[in-house]
This record gives C-alpha cells, sequence and structure tokens, in this order.
C-alpha cells in the first residue's frame, strides 16, 4: 500500500536505535525526508548513514537530551516547518512506590509528558496553517494495564494520554491527527538489559529470562522494530486522517483485554 507521505518531513525523537528508529526506518521507506535525534552522536549518525544508504531520504541528526528545554529548542530548529512528528524517549526507572520523591516525578514528568506536549506545542500550529499534520507518541502498554515497579512511568505517561484525548480532539478539523502507539515487550536494547536484570537476580540464563517473558505473550515472542515502525508509518499516512485521539497497542496480545 502507497502511505502517500513521500517527500514530507518527518522529526523523530529518540531514534538511534529501538522503537524510535524502526519508526524513522518505515518512515524513511515511504520517502519521508528525517530530522534523527538520540543523546549518543555515535551511533545517531551511524543510524542516520544506514538510512540514507538504504532510502536515499534527507536525514539530518540533532545528538541532544530531547528531555531538556535546550534538547527541545534544538530539535524544533532542525525540524523547522515538519509535517510529522514522533515523540519517544526513554523510560523512568523502575522502583517501589515508596522510592520516588516530588523530584522523581518531575523528572519523569518532564521527559515522557512535558516533552511531547512542548514538542506538540512548538510543530503543530504551522501543521494546523498547512491543513495536514500527524502526531504520534510513543507510550506504553502501561496505560493501559499498569506496571507496578514502573509508577513513574505508569503516572507520566497515563499524564500525556490525557493530554492527547483532548487536544487531538481540538486541532483534528485542520486535518491533524494525534494518536499514541503503545508497545508491549519489543525485541530492542531495553528488553534485553530488563532480562539481563532478571537473569542476573535468578541466576539464569539470559535466553531463558526470554524465553519465560515470551511465554506470557499470547504471540509467544517479542514484537520487531519493524514491526513498530510499520504501524508508525500507517498512522503516519494520508490513510489514517480519520483515526483521532487513539491509544493502538502492540503486544502480541499480552494485555489481557475485551477492549
Ligand atoms: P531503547 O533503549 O532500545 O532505545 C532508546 C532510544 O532513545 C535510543 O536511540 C536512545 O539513544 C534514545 N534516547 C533515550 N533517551 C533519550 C533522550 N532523553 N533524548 C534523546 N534520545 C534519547 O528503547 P526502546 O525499547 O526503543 O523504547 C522506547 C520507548 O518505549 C521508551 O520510552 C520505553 O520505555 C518505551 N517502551 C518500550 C518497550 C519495549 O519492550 N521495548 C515496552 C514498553 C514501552
Amino acid at each position: 500500500m502507497d502511505m502517500g507521505i513521500a517527500g514530507k518531513r518527518a522529526l523523530v525523537c529518540a531514534s538511534s536505535r529501538g522503537l524510535g528508529l524502526g519508526c524513522a526506518e518505515a518512515l524513511a521507506a515511504e520517502g519521508v525526508d528525517l530530522v534523527m535525534n538520540a543523546r549518543g552522536r555515535e551511533a545517531l549518525e551511524a543510524s542516520a548513514q544506514a538510512i540514507r544508504d538504504a532510502h536515499g531520504v534527507d536525514v539530518v541528526t540533532v545528538a541532544c537530551d530531547v528531555t531538556t528545554a535546550e534538547g527541545q529548542a534544538a530539535v524544533l530548529k532542525a525540524a523547522g516547518r515538519a509535517d510529522i512528528l514522533v515523540n519517544n524517549a526513554g523510560g523512568p526507572p523502575p522502583g517501589m512506590w515508596t522510592d520516588w520523591e516530588r523530584d522523581d516525578f518531575i523528572r519523569a514528568l518532564d521527559a515522557n509528558m512535558l516533552t511531547p506536549i512542548m514538542l506538540i506545542k512548538g510543530l503543530v500550529p504551522a501543521m494546523m496553517e498547512r491543513g495536514w499534520g500527524r502526531v504520534v507518541n510513543i507510550t506504553s502498554q502501561a496505560v493501559r494495564s499498569p506496571i507496578p515497579v514502573l509508577g513513574l512511568s505508569n503516572s507520566a505517561r497515563t499524564g500525556l494520554t490525557g493530554y492527547v484525548a483532548g487536544t487531538s480532539r481540538q486541532v483534528a478539523a485542520s486535518g491533524v491527527t494525534i494518536n499514541n502507539l503503545l508497545p508491549g515487550i519489543h525485541a530492542t536494547d531495553r528488553a534485553d538489559s530488563l532480562d539481563g536484570a532478571v537473569a542476573k537476580s535468578e541466576g539464569i540464563t539470559l535466553e531463558e529470562a526470554r524465553a519465560r517473558r515470551e511465554a506470557t505473550i499470547p504471540a509467544r515472542r517479542y514484537g520487531t522494530r519493524a514491526e513498530f515502525g510499520a504501524a508508525c508509518a500507517f498512522l503516519c499516512s494520508q490513510h489514517a486522517g480519520f483515526i483521532v485521539g487513539q491509544n493502538v497497542l502492540l503486544d502480541g496480545g499480552g494485555v489481557n483485554l475485551t477492549m
């Protein structure tokens, strides 16, 4: 299916690896020019060059922490009048509800709620003027079913979800859609590090830890960044203009829900 977005320009945050990279690759495969961002310059440049080589699109890189005010200013400057915004950043650390103080919540809210909101505020007005735009926020399955040890993430991402629910309905008449993609377990560096921690604490191999977690997913495997990116590209496509304010769960059936 032709997504009809060749020649558009996208800012994809936190995209040197993992799910953000999957989104950047899938958009580039549709002929979308990119602004890619990550904290580490080396991995970012390598991923950007691989995308240029594979898809022949224009890729600008901005190495910065997107959760800071300076980082947001830098990516917004490079994005210019972008047509597509994919919001992403690393998630907050795990812990117990008794561990977290006000400053921990402020950091989590800054990273996983206020950063996407600031970038939406920065780019959506020009999209509305042009009568077309797409915003996809990478959130988590935890907004449908909480992961208790990720209380900071549960809180910040649910806050973003509430903001998107209202705001998406305020901008839809201008041809701009805002939706959230909710990853379940995907085979990224983050999944490896979570499995590595379980393997260490339980004295089992990484493969055993992974096999145990795969057994909890009806699809009996982890998702891939390519599958995740394909869903993102569809939400950014011409075909998805009537999908507004939705939370699309990509989890192999892992969250046990009827609706
Ligand atoms: P990952 O660790 O594989 O990749 C993260 C990417 O984001 C890297 O490119 C890194 O450089 C970049 N990054 C991280 N923090 C950044 C920052 N502050 N500024 C700029 N770039 C930054 O992670 P992933 O698995 O792709 O996860 C992406 C998001 O999805 C995270 O918020 C994660 O919590 C969430 N998530 C992932 C899964 C999963 O199974 N992978 C499941 C649920 C939610």
